[in-house]
């Protein structure tokens, strides 16, 4: 975190910016200071390693370039099942391909991007820019540049935690693999966005089954935990997959590779702080959907622009930074969101099918704007509103327990919104 200024002056430096963290987001956002003949440093452990993890997005949301070539796979057929048949929701959705998109956010960089292998610890401001400290090949190493960004994931190397629930965070959980089946273990051809029906029988926690056909006999399946806290742990829910897959007749045949998701979902706006952040970091993660790499690719031009505007003239490139990321009104929905969390946090277990069955049975506009990072806090609350309205009585009874239960923190995240609005 953030020193007292260090009255030192930092060596002669050719480097604008210094981005810990080669993920996504921080590749993402590389590419475009790159694009803009910005010298960019990335430090990460490996930062030539591939992204690790399997990232799906809804087409419509990932930026033209990426959507036309950096998907692996595309599904026209989307289901939801919160009770049979399915809700089709008509929205293609994708599945990224990881090299192919590391290898344009590298391409677009282009000259101007160095990776280098490094653990972050900290970091200091003085009067021209930042000292971030950390290891490099063993060693204690430093690096200055007149701008760092921590871009370093789920638990930030520079940033304070963010300031999440005061119960603690509420997490996404989830287990998945990759395989071979015999019998399809579910719809040919099809993305489901999610399987609450139970053939393995009802469960304490809530969880269902996202899962992808790759083609041929090659399934992705993943045991998912929504939201919850405290949230399930990996043998609970990988031994839930199998119990599912066995029940349904579809055990695999053979495990190509396996995946563990753990991440908070509830993090408030972070206060704009002397280092900039960016993509999970930076609490971009979308606290109802869980996803962020498809807002990074939207994100990072415009972020990128302002900091080297901010550059160029003189002017605070940390604070141009979070001026674009996170306005006002982005933190006034976050509020809005963080109700619709606190919601599904108080829903019992049983009633989350009937929920998002409300919720899929909206207009596909609503539900597809409630899911983007990007839409205004009213119809947020209008589109909840409207969701409390369909909702089946025995959803609607909890939710105005939960609401009523948590009226001081309601009021409080409304008046946040509404402070930020009118500042
Ligand atoms: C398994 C999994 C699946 C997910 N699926 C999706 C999905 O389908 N769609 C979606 O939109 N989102 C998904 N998410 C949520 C989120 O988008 C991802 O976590 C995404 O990887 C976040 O991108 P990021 O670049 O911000 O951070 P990360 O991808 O976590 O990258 C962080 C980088 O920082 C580096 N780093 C960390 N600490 C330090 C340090 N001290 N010094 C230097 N470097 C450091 C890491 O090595 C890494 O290079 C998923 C998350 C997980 C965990």
């Amino acid at each position: 975190m953030t020193a007292p200024p260090d009255p030192a002056p930092p060596g002669p430096s050719a480097t604008d910016a210094l981005i810990v963290g080669a993920g996504p987001a921080g590749l993402a956002l590389a590419a475009e200071l790159g694009a803009r003949h910005l010298n960019v440093r990335v430090l990460a452990p490996d930062p030539h390693a591939p992204f690790p993890a399997t990232y799906g997005a809804w087409l419509d949301d990932l930026p033209g370039w990426a959507a036309r070539s950096c998907v692996a796979q595309v599904w026209t057929d989307v289901r939801v099942y919160t009770a049979t048949p399915p809700t089709p929701l008509l929205r293609p959705y994708a599945l990224l391909d990881n090299a192919a998109l590391r290898g344009a956010l590298l391409g677009r960089a282009g000259p101007h991007l160095t990776l280098q292998a490094a653990q972050v610890t900290r970091a200091e401001r003085h009067a021209r820019g930042w000292t971030v400290h950390g290891t490099h090949a063993g060693q204690p190493a430093s690096w200055n540049a007149p701008l760092v960004i921590d871009a370093s994931g789920h638990r930030p190397a520079l940033l304070p935690h963010p300031d999440r629930h005061p119960d603690g965070a509420a997490l996404q959980t989830a287990y998945g693999i990759v395989a071979t089946f015999d019998r399809p273990p579910s719809a040919p051809g099809a993305a489901v966005w999610m399987d609450y029906r139970t053939p393995h029988g009802p469960h304490r926690d809530a969880t269902f089954l996202y899962a992808m056909h790759l083609g041929g006999d090659r399934y992705f399946v993943e045991e998912t935990s929504l939201i919850a806290r405290p949230a399930p742990t990996r043998q609970a829910l990988e031994a839930r997959l199998h119990a599912r897959l066995r029940a349904q007749g579809t055990p695999p045949r053979e495990i190509l590779s396996d995946e563990w998701v753990s991440f908070p979902m509830n993090t408030a706006a972070p206060a704009p702080d002397g280092v900039l952040a960016f993509g999970a970091a930076a609490g971009l993660v979308h606290p109802i959907s869980g996803f962020q790499v498809s807002g990074a690719l939207r994100d990072a031009p415009a972020v990128a622009d302002a900091i080297a505007g901010a550059l160029r003239d003189g002017g605070d490139p940390a604070q141009a930074g979070w001026d674009v990321l996170w306005t006002p009104e982005r933190r006034a929905a976050r509020a809005v969101h963080l109700l619709g969390v606190q919601a599904l946090l108080n829903l019992p277990a049983s009633a989350l099918p009937a929920f998002f069955g409300a919720f899929f049975a909206l207009p596909p506009t609503r539900w597809h704007a409630f899911l983007d990072p990007r839409t205004p806090p009213g119809p947020l609350a209008r589109t909840m509103l409207r969701l409390f309205a369909h909702a089946p009585a025995h959803v609607r009874l909890p939710l105005a327990r939960a609401a009523l239960g948590h009226a001081g923190t309601s009021l409080h995240a409304l008046n946040a919104a509404a402070r930020t609005l009118t500042a």
